[in-house]
């Protein structure tokens, strides 16, 4: 049995081929650009690599709504060629095998789930703080879902009052939690990238700040036996201390939860997360037909 998997990001499109053992055979990308141009290169790469089944984690908004007209299209997206575009009816269009459709963020938390730091716990929240925050819980295998996904990446938080006011970046509600802690809010604050800012520097103490405050709220709301974080800015890896009292702080004991060092983790997959969720996304597909 052959897998394969589509990490469909806003920058660029990865394709992979996988043995059933997710095994990755082979593996390419190109850049996003038009749905015209980028998925002529998709169809092409698994017509050239044929396979049984296709795990796909696309950049949204995208309708996860399995009663919707539009459920597996990529909604309102401000990536305007994409925008309503029909992403899960074009691959059914050309391939006849069975898809599994979801996020971006939620195909790296099933690999993290399946195969990395959240290996053997049966409830995971996944974050990646990046250019964006994305979220993800999976609860005993499955993603936590409603009316449509979660977008825990904009939760309100309260201001740190050494952040002197920070408006924050995110276009729709200013400091939530990706207006104030994703890569683009650093960026505005400091006129440089996250990674040109010194380890060392106070900064530092206010994103963990944000970042714990995501965590407790997480934990009141989902009560996970983990909590995973990914994504650009947490390659910042002396946030994870500072994360972890800060959040003892927070909580104030309120409820108990896993050892601290162990509950609030950074990914063990790294990059991979993605392709590799994707194909045990489509083996799991493959194995409920
Ligand atoms: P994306 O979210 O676009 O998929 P990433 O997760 O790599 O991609 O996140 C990119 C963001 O993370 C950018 O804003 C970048 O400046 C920031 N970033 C990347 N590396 C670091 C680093 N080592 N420290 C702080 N910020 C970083
Ligand atoms: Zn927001």
């Amino acid at each position: 049995m052959k897998l394969g998997a589509i990490e469909a990001g806003g920058t660029k499109f990865v394709c992979a081929v996988s043995d059933d053992n997710i095994n990755v055979e082979d593996r390419e990308q190109f850049p996003t650009t038009t749905p015209e141009e980028t998925m002529a290169q998709v169809f092409t790469y698994f017509e050239e690599h044929p396979v049984d089944a296709i795990g796909i984690g696309s950049f949204g908004p995208v309708s996860l709504n399995e009663d919707a007209d539009n459920f597996g299209y990529i909604t309102n997206t401000p990536k305007l060629a994409w925008k309503n575009y029909d992403f899960l009816g074009a691959m059914k269009a050309h391939f006849d095998i069975p898809f599994y459709f979801t996020t971006d963020v939620n195909v790296a938390a099933y690999g993290e789930y399946k195969a990395g730091a959240g290996r053997g716990k049966k409830n995971i929240l996944y974050w990646t703080v990046g250019t964006g925050v994305g979220a993800s819980y999976i609860q005993k295998g499955k993603f936590l879902q409603g009316y449509s996904h979660p977008e825990m990446g904009h939760i309100l938080l309260r201001p740190d009052e050494r952040d002197h006011g920070f408006e924050g970046v995110c276009p729709y509600h200013g400091n939530c939690f990706e207006g104030l802690a994703a890569g683009p809010a650093i960026e505005k604050r400091f006129g440089k990238k996250g990674y040109e800012i010194d380890p060392s520097d106070p900064f530092w103490e206010i994103e963990a700040n944000y970042i714990a405050q995501a965590c407790v709220n997480a934990t009141l709301i989902l009560r996970p036996d983990i909590i995973i974080f990914g994504g650009g800015v947490m390659k910042q890896t002396q946030l994870f201390p500072q994360i972890q009292a800060e959040f003892v702080k927070q909580l104030a004991d309120y409820v108990d939860f896993p050892e601290i060092t162990g509950y609030i983790k950074h990914v063990a997959l790294g990059d991979d997360a993605g392709i590799t969720g994707a194909l045990m996304l489509a083996k799991k597909v493959v194995n409920e037909k």
